[in-house]
C-alpha cells in the first residue's frame, strides 16, 4: 500500500518528514530525517543530496515513514532507530539496554589516550555499550582494557560490539570493580539527579540503571571513588554532570589523602573529566 511518501523524490520526502518531525518539537529535524532516510535507503547521508530528484520507492518508504513516526510520537532517539553511534573512530551498536554513547564521553577517552601509562591495565567500570573501552583499546592497543557492567543485558551488548569490531576487552559482571584489579579505572557512572526533568528521548527510552543516581547524582561517584582508592589503582578518570566537578574532586581530598586531582573540559567547554592520581 503507498504511503505519503511513495515515488515521492528523495528531497521531498526529506522536506516533509522535516515537517512533521519539527511540529512534534524534535531538536534536530533536518538532521535526523537525513539520518533515517539515509538508513532506510541503505546509502551514505552526503549521497541523498545527489540524489535529491530520485524518487524513494519500495520497502525504503515504509521503513522511513515508520521511523518518522517513531521519532515523532513516541520520541525515539534516532541511535536506537538506525542501531548504530559512532564514537571516537568507532562505529558502535546500540539499542534500549544501554545508554546512547555522547559525544561528551569522548573527552574521558582523549584524555586517557594522552595520559596512560605504556601497556597499563585500565578498567571501564559501568561500560554500557563498551564505548569507552573499545574505543581506547582501538586506539591504545598497548594497554589491557577490561570492563564492567552491573547489567547481564547491557555487557551481552558490550561484548557483541567487541567481536564485531575485533577488539579484544575483557568483560566482567558485577558492581563498581567487579572485584578486579587495575592500575587505572575509567567510568561515565550515572550522575544524574533522580527526578530530575529530561528530554522524552532519554527518560522515556534509555536505561534508567545508566543515568540516575540519587538526590544530588553522587550516589555512584561516591561508592566508586570509595573502591577505587580501596584498591590498588594509582590512576583515575571519572566523567562528570555539569557543575559536579567540584564535589567529586572533594570526593579524593581530606586529611592526609595521598589523592591529587585535576579537572578537564569537553568539546563544549564544560567540566567533564574529573582526573584523580596518586604516586
Ligand atoms: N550525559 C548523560 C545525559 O545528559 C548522562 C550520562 C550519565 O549519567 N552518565 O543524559
Amino acid at each position: 500500500m503507498p504511503g505519503p511518501f511513495s515515488g515521492v523524490p528523495i528531497g521531498e520526502a526529506l522536506a516533509s518528514a522535516q515537517i512533521a518531525l519539527e511540529g512534534a518539537g524534535v531538536d534536530t529535524p533536518r538532521l535526523d530525517a537525513e539520518i533515517l532516510l539515509a538508513h532506510a535507503l541503505g546509502i551514505d547521508r552526503t549521497r541523498l543530496m545527489l540524489e535529491r530528484d530520485t524518487p524513494v520507492e519500495g520497502p525504503a518508504i515504509r521503513a522511513f515513514q515508520i521511523a518518522v513516526r517513531r521519532r515523532s510520537v513516541e520520541r525515539v532517539p534516532v541511535a536506537y532507530l538506525t542501531g548504530t553511534k559512532g564514537f571516537r573512530r568507532l562505529e558502535l551498536e546500540v539499542d534500549p539496554r544501554v545508554l546512547i554513547p555522547r559525544p561528551d564521553t569522548e573527552a574521558l577517552v582523549e584524555w586517557a589516550v594522552r595520559g596512560l601509562p605504556p601497556g597499563a591495565r585500565v578498567v571501564d567500570v559501568g561500560t554500557g555499550s563498551g564505548a569507552i573501552a573499545l574505543a581506547l583499546k582501538d586506539e591504545r592497543p598497548d594497554l589491557e582494557v577490561l570492563a564492567t557492567d552491573v547489567s547481564g543485558a547491557a555487557l551481552a551488548v558490550a561484548e557483541a560490539n567487541a567481536r564485531r569490531l575485533g577488539l579484544e576487552v575483557t568483560f566482567a559482571e558485577g558492581d563498581l570493580l567487579a572485584g578486579l584489579d587495575a592500575g587505572a579505572v575509567l567510568s561515565n557512572p550515572p550522575y544524574v539527579e533522580t527526578g530530575a526533568a529530561l528530554a522524552p528521548e532519554i527518560a522515556q527510552h534509555e536505561p534508567p540503571r545508566a543515568l540516575f543516581a540519587g538526590s544530588d547524582g553522587l550516589d555512584v561517584h561516591r561508592r566508586l571513588v570509595a573502591a577505587i582508592r580501596a584498591s590498588g589503582a594509582r590512576l583515575a578518570g571519572l566523567e562528570v554532570g555539569a557543575g559536579q566537578a567540584a564535589a567529586v574532586r572533594a570526593l579524593w581530598a581530606g586529611e592526609g589523602s595521598p589523592w591529587e586531582t585535576d579537572v578537564g573540559r569537553d568539546l563544549a567547554g564544560t567540566e567533564r573529566v574529573v582526573s584523580a592520581w596518586r604516586p
